[in-house]
């Protein structure tokens, strides 16, 4: 049996502490996109974690953690996250962690070149987090980084990074006016860094064929979510990979792998963090409430994160592309102060109604239908059954899971591992 966990919105739904909680059933944890932009926090024994890079299987001994060909290596990142797990007690080997030798290295001057183009759109940034996924991924598209597995031959390893410096530097002084990289920065990034994550670096692919011919189970965990996916999202406000589980095993270096579950992850309420169109945004008190009571600021950057009512389109279109089998409601308790809950049940496109999740440029132009659930305003986060959830908990969940079409078989009621109610049974 292997599973995705995968975002079914705008991404911080909650999907680091689904995997943290459900990969005691795998023996394999594989990241199969993005990079260190993702902020998957976890709260288990060990403490309270924002993961970057790292797979969320990593508090789970026993468990392999895959960082597959798709994602954006940041070496620098990954240093400094292996860093503070091992303050925290937790030492990462290299049985423990496998980089793929066919993922592509995220180079020091993707950070500057994200910086410095959100710098120059100004008023019309798209909201990166800065840490240079966009111009990363076009350069892999271009042939213009390194494989992982090249640092096994640092000789060759380092004159082809020097051809690549040349080439970059000219966009970075002549585009941008910017100050260009020397082989001896390069040399203090490759001591520092590289030669750090050198022994986790192996044939992953061979590793998850493996794994596959003795049936060991294989979790998926993607960074993001389905609108944020750069060729089914809400492009340009997408990131610049795939977020979906259809891309899980290319990424993971694993096409030969067949998905059987696919768990998406939904917020009980929007958010949304960064530019771009967001239908069911609120604003003033009613927004402020929101993100004080759901904490709702990037695990990452710290940026205050956008608040909306529930969006029944954008979630239904969600769980089609990414292709849900089973679907994991989170943090329902921030929900226990409200009177009456806003749910957005349709789009209003010039006062029409349409059906479904409109193509990317019509969003701005689209109003929120909203309908309001009654509120159960009381305490749930000590509720483990379903069953004990009070009426109008369960008719919200019943609700939303009629209308988006996919059956929600966990349901978050706090931070921790535990604070969850199964509904598998029912
Ligand atoms: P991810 O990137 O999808 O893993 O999500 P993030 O970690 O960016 O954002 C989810 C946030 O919600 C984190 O701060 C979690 O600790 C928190 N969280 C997740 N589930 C719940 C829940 O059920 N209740 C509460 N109160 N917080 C939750």
């Amino acid at each position: 049996m292997n599973t995705a966990v995968v975002g079914i919105n705008w991404g911080d739904e909650g999907k680091g502490r689904m995997v943290d909680l459900i990969a005691r059933d795998y023996e394999v944890v594989v990241r199969y996109q993005g990079g260190g932009n993702a902020g998957h926090s976890v709260v288990n024994e060990h403490g309270s974690f924002a993961l970057h890079l790292l797979p969320s299987g990593i508090f789970r001994r026993g468990v392999i953690n895959v960082l597959g060909n798709g994602v954006a290596l940041d070496p620098e990142n990954l240093c400094k996250e292996i860093d503070v797990l091992k303050e925290k007690g937790i030492d990462i080997t290299s049985k423990d962690l496998k980089i793929s030798e066919r993922a592509s290295l995220l180079l020091p001057w993707h950070k500057d070149l994200d910086e410095l183009e959100e710098k120059r759109l100004n008023d019309k940034k798209y909201g990166s987090t800065k840490q240079g996924i966009a111009p990363f991924y076009s350069d892999k598209y271009q042939k213009k980084t390194l494989l992982c597995g090249q640092l096994k031959d640092i000789d060759s390893f380092r004159k082809h990074l020097g051809e690549i410096m040349e080439w970059k530097n000219l966009v970075l002084k002549g585009v941008y006016g910017a100050k260009g990289y020397t082989m001896e920065d390069l040399e203090e990034w490759i001591d520092k860094y590289c030669m750090r994550i050198l022994p986790y670096i192996c044939d992953t692919t061979k590793l998850l064929q493996e794994c596959a011919r003795q049936d060991k189970k294989i979790l998926f965990e993607a960074q993001l979510g389905a609108l944020r996916d750069i060729d089914f999202g809400i492009y340009p406000y997408t990131t610049s990979s795939n977020t979906l589980a259809a891309y899980a095993p290319i990424g993971s270096g694993a096409p030969f792998v067949k998905i059987d579950e696919v768990i998406g992850v939904v917020k009980a309420y929007s958010t949304c963090v960064g530019e771009g169109p967001f239908v069911t945004e609120m604003s003033g008190e009613e927004a402020k409430i929101l993100r004080e009571q759901g904490s709702e600021y990037g695990a990452k950057t710290g940026r205050p994160r956008r608040v909306g009512a529930f969006d029944i389109p954008a979630t239904a279109y969600g769980v089609k592309v990414q292709g849900a089998t089973n679907i994991a409601l989170t943090k329902m308790d921030i929900l226990s102060y409200m009177d009456k809950i806003p749910v957005c049940v349709g789009y209003l496109l010039e006062e029409k109604k349409i059906d479904g999740f409109p193509f990317p440029s019509l969003l701005e132009k689209c109003r929120p239908e909203l309908i309001y659930l009654k509120g159960w305003k009381t305490d749930i986060r000590d509720i483990r059954e379903y069953e004990d959830l009070p009426k109008e908990a369960k008719e919200y969940i019943e609700f939303i899971e009629e209308r988006i079409g996919c059956h929600i078989g966990y349901i978050s009621v706090g931070p921790s591992r535990d604070d969850i109610i199964m509904r598998e049974n029912i």
